[in-house]
Parts: C-alpha cells; sequence; structure tokens
C-alpha cells in the first residue's frame, strides 16, 4: 500500500469512526510529527488530544446550551461587602459543589433586589463549568410547562425532564400565587428529587409565609418545605435592594455638596 493510500484510509477511518476534529488535524499533525520527530506514541497522543478537546468544548456548550441561565453572572461579579447577610465563607462552599453529591438544597430567601437569581446564576454557572447538568427555571414556567404537558399527554416525560438535571434551579417562588395544578407540579417536582438532586431555590417569602404561595393551603406548603429543607442550606437575605443602592450613590454623587461655612 503506498504512503498516499495509507494515508486516504487513515482519514476516511477517522471520518467513518466521528473522529472528526483528528480528521482534520491530521497533516498537520503528521507534519509536526516529521519535522519534529515525534514517537509514534506522541504523535497519537497529540493527535487523539484533539479529538478529546473537540468533545470537551461540544458537551461544554451544549450544557450551556441546555441549562438556559438568564444572565452570565459569576460568584466573582457579587459584590460580598453590599450584601453582609450573605454569608460568604458558605456560598464559597457552595461553589466548590460538594452539596450535590448529597443532593443538598439551598434556598435563597429575601425581598426583591437583593441578589437571589444572581447567587442562584452564580451557583449554576459553577455548577455547568463542573459538567453538571444544570436547569434554570422560574416557578411560573415550570408551572406553566407542566400544565401544558398535562394537557398534551406528556406528563410522565415532563417529570422524567425535571428529574434529570445534578442542580435544578427554580427561581422566583412566590412572586405570584401558585393555582392549585400549578402548585402541585411544583410539588411533584420537588418531591421526586428529594435525596436524589438538588434544588436551588429563590423565593420572596419567608417560609413561615409559604402557606400563601399554596393558596393557603398549608399542608402542600409543609410537605413541600419538610422535604426542600431536610438536607439544606438556607440564606436568609435582608439587606436593601442592591439596585436601590446603586440608585441611592449615584443620587448622592449628583447632589450638591453642602457648601462648607465660613471661608477664614
Ligand atoms: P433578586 O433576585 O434578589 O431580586 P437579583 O439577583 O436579580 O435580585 O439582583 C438585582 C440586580 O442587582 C442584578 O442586576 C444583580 O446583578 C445586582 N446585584 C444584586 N446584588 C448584588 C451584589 N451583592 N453584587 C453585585 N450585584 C448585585
Ligand atoms: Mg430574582
Amino acid at each position: 500500500m503506498s504512503e498516499d493510500s495509507i494515508y486516504q484510509q487513515l482519514r476516511a477511518n477517522l471520518a467513518y469512526l466521528r473522529l472528526h476534529a483528528a480528521a482534520e488535524a491530521l497533516p498537520l499533525e503528521l507534519d509536526e510529527a516529521m519535522k519534529h520527530k515525534l514517537s509514534h506514541s506522541a504523535f497519537l497522543k497529540r493527535l487523539l488530544d484533539t479529538e478529546v478537546s473537540a468533545t470537551e468544548a461540544r458537551r461544554r456548550e451544549s450544557l450551556e446550551r441546555f441549562a438556559r441561565l438568564p444572565a452570565p453572572w459569576r460568584i466573582e461579579d457579587f459584590d460580598f461587602d453590599a450584601q453582609p447577610t450573605v454569608d460568604k465563607a458558605m456560598v464559597n462552599e457552595l461553589v466548590t459543589l460538594r452539596f450535590l453529591e448529597d443532593a443538598t438544597n439551598v434556598l435563597f430567601i429575601g425581598p426583591p433586589g437583593v441578589g437571589k437569581t444572581m447567587l442562584a446564576v452564580a451557583l449554576g454557572r459553577a455548577s455547568i463549568d463542573a459538567g453538571y447538568r444544570t436547569y434554570y427555571t422560574t416557578a411560573a414556567d415550570l408551572a406553566a410547562r407542566c400544565h401544558r404537558a398535562a394537557l398534551e399527554g406528556r406528563w410522565a416525560t415532563t417529570m422524567r425532564f425535571f428529574a434529570g438535571p445534578r442542580l435544578l434551579i427554580v427561581d422566583e417562588v412566590g412572586y405570584l400565587p401558585l393555582a392549585q395544578e400549578a402548585a402541585a407540579s411544583l410539588f411533584q417536582v420537588i418531591s421526586q428529587r428529594y435525596l436524589k438532586g438538588s434544588v436551588c431555590l429563590t423565593t420572596n417569602l419567608g417560609v413561615g409565609s409559604w402557606g400563601k404561595i399554596f393558596n393557603d393551603d398549608p399542608n402542600v406548603a409543609a410537605a413541600m418545605l419538610d422535604r426542600l429543607l431536610h438536607r439544606s442550606v438556607v440564606f436568609n437575605i435582608n439587606g436593601e435592594s442592591y439596585r436601590m443602592r446603586a440608585h441611592r450613590a449615584r443620587a448622592a454623587r449628583l447632589r450638591p455638596r453642602p457648601k462648607p461655612d465660613g471661608d477664614g
């Protein structure tokens, strides 16, 4: 077999095995190997490295698309000095993602604007970066999706979908009261993940007021909280809104300074 047909056959084999990155890199890597007199194993390692990198990049991209994070926030963007009620050490511990190992839940509770979504998204980002399947949704979207699924006979599939991700973020629980059916779907999603997969949930309502979310059905609220809190890390954030704070700081800068009285 001539060198040339060996080369052609090799390229064809790589393509057949769907090692497209390696197939593409082949001519260049052969040149490099020749030029630097690389050993067979060194050459093969370099060639396969290109395929591994390409596979990793694809995987990352697909995790990224799947997660639907609403913003690019990272934990480094969070200003802990502005929100002293957030335990920085605890957040840093969460970012190690050890909490995913035993399906610990994370609750961010607090009024609007204090950074609940930002923290939840930053955790989601860390989780994607570590290669975990992550999914972001709001409570309202989750409810709407379950509602459609029930109508279209896809309830079981949808429940499996919400059981799948290693980390499920449910944002904005409690902003709108959930109709009974919506509350039931949220309850089922939480129940089936119980002790199996972490939920990171944000809410503007302290757990004492959760009855309100569920149309004053204290039983559903209690059962849900039971599962959520059993193994959990809870942040009660009660600082002021970050936006308001930024707004006030800007206003203060614009306000004319009082003239120092008496000029000596
Ligand atoms: P919440 O979900 O609690 O209503 P968000 O997380 O949406 O609040 O935060 C509101 C806005 O303020 C966002 O643009 C967010 O990036 C910013 N923000 C809130 N807290 C902080 C913080 N501690 N450091 C930096 N930005 C913050
Ligand atoms: Mg929010």
